[in-house]
């Protein structure tokens, strides 16, 4: 199965996304993805070219992010070895038809949803987790029985190149294959027509892949962003909720798309917590967190400057300590910010954490409510009752009370935003449903064939009223 990546794949200069999509159709149309051996088989080898290629892997995310190898096997690596035992487990059971319920007025029937391919996909990832993203839905494509383009980030070019070479070696390119390049490439692929399209980043590129999807009605699976908040209530452990709170938000120097973006909080806490987040922080990565083989670097000079540009928004608590030729910014909280600054109104995307008063939870309800429904939402109390409120009053993608992010890790639930963060779901079987057709099919026999439904109708009212 080992081959060199195609040319077509590997330089982006000389991308041809229709004789791209055209070989992967053919392969397609053989049929030769349909049976549980093909799909078992490719997801053995895309698990044997993941352990081949470990150490590049880690490699590429320290160069590209400085993640350390432990965080990037914890927040990527790990992930997909998880992902890759729960598909080649399940997709037997996932594959077959789903049983439906056949009415008395149907009978005799017996009603399915079997499950079929979508056909062939494109993937478009993010730089922030540049090798668990592109390789969690791909694992659902393959599972599905779908053939499969990747188009990594070119923010993240070395686990892009890495992402080319081992893809490369594990399949042909007519089965899956990566196109490295930025949006030139990216948009040269949506021109063409899909059967799917799964993109994971930004809500504003979220809907360029929409509209390109339009074009050719494909289904899309968006996986966006947006600013997911904290609330705090008085009945909380504030120091669990610091701590949990600072693992979130300044993982992968706060580069992550469920980081805690800001936290709403009772004003009188304020001070307590901000201290309290200080404490972990210096005690995840010392004193100095630039000096910390575990604290992440801003992937771009862009990005950098971005960030800079929101810090300048309220009072730095702690933090803000920065250095812009190594892309260092220091774990930072800020308080008194402006609802209407930058900070306040885009994604932070960086190591800011933002505190706004919010003297009850109805107060965080209310805030919540008044803006586009976040990816994630957290909410932190000893009182059951105020966590139950929150979720129930509350519109997001996913949720986790007492914590934060942990719902990625949990297989079994899909993950996925709503409204502005997102389209669809997907981890385990949800990946293997994103990739897929559920047609509905009813099986009738010949015999019986009951004339109460043909016409002519007169007399039959009473009938149908009685039966329907
Ligand atoms: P991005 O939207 O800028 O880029 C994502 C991909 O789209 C890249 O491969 C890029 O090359 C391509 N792209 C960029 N501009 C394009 C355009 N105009 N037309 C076509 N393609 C284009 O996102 P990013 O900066 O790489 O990642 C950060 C964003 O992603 C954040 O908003 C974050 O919240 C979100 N994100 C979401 C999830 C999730 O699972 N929901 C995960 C990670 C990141």
């Amino acid at each position: 199965m080992a081959r060199s990546p195609s040319h077509l794949a590997s330089e982006p200069h000389s991308l041809d996304a229709k004789a791209l999509v055209e070989s992967q159709r053919a392969w397609f149309e053989t049929r030769v993805t349909l049976p549980l051996e093909w799909r078992r088989e490719q997801l053995h080898a895309l698990d044997r070219a993941a352990r081949k290629y470990e150490a590049e892997i880690l490699a590429a995310l320290k160069s590209d992010l400085s993640k350390s190898p432990e965080e990037a096997y914890l927040t990527e690596v790990g992930s997909i070895y998880g992902e890759l035992k729960g598909a080649l487990k399940n997709v037997k059971a996932w594959m077959k038809p789903r049983k439906g319920s056949a009415p008395l007025v149907i009978q005799p029937a017996r009603a399915y949803q079997y499950v079929e391919p979508l056909g062939v996909t494109l993937i478009i990832s993010p730089w922030n987790y540049p090798y668990q993203l592109a390789i969690a839905p791909l694992i659902g494509a393959l599972a599905a029985g779908c053939t499969a383009v990747v188009k990594p980030s070119e923010l993240s070019p070395a686990t892009s190149r890495v992402l080319a070479q081992m893809l490369g070696d594990a399949f042909p390119p007519e089965v899956v294959s990566v196109v490295e390049g930025g949006v030139e490439a990216s948009q040269a692929l949506l021109a063409e027509r899909w059967d799917l399209i799964f993109f994971t980043g930004g809500t504003s590129v979220g809907r360029v892949v929409a509209q390109a999807a339009a074009k050719h009605l494909t289904p899309t699976v968006l996986e966006l962003g947006g600013k997911s908040p904290c609330i705090i209530d008085r009945s909380a452990d504030l120091e669990v909720t610091a701590r949990r709170i600072a693992w979130g938000k300044y993982v992968n120097a706060g580069q992550t798309c469920i980081a805690p973006d800001y936290v709403l909080i009772p004003p009188e806490l304020k001070g307590r917590f901000t201290e309290l987040v200080q404490k972990a922080v210096q005690s995840f990565y010392g004193a100095d967190a630039s000096t910390s083989s575990d604290y992440g670097r801003i992937v771009s000079t862009r990005h950098f400057e971005r960030v800079s540009a929101l810090a300048a928004d309220g009072k730095v608590a702690f933090g803000g300590e920065r250095d812009a030729s190594s892309r260092y910014f220091a774990p930072t909280v800020i308080t008194d910010a402006s609802l209407s600054s930058p900070l306040m109104q885009d994604e932070i995307f960086g190591p800011l954490l933002p505190l706004v008063d919010c003297p009850s939870v109805d107060d965080a309800i209310r805030f919540v409510r008044a803006r586009p429904k976040p990816l994630a939402l957290y909410s932190f109390a000893r009182d059951a009752a105020v966590n139950e409120r929150v979720l129930r009053e509350t519109s997001s993608g996913g949720a986790v009370t007492n914590d934060v992010c942990v719902h990625f890790a949990a297989e079994g639930l899909p993950f996925g935003g709503v409204g502005e963060s997102g389209l669809g779901g997907y981890h385990g079987q949800s990946s293997f449903d994103a990739f897929s057709h559920k047609k509905s099919v009813v099986k009738r026999p010949f015999a019986l064939d009951m004339k109460l439904r043909y016409p002519p109708y007169t007399g039959k009212l009473s009938l149908f009223k009685r039966f329907l």
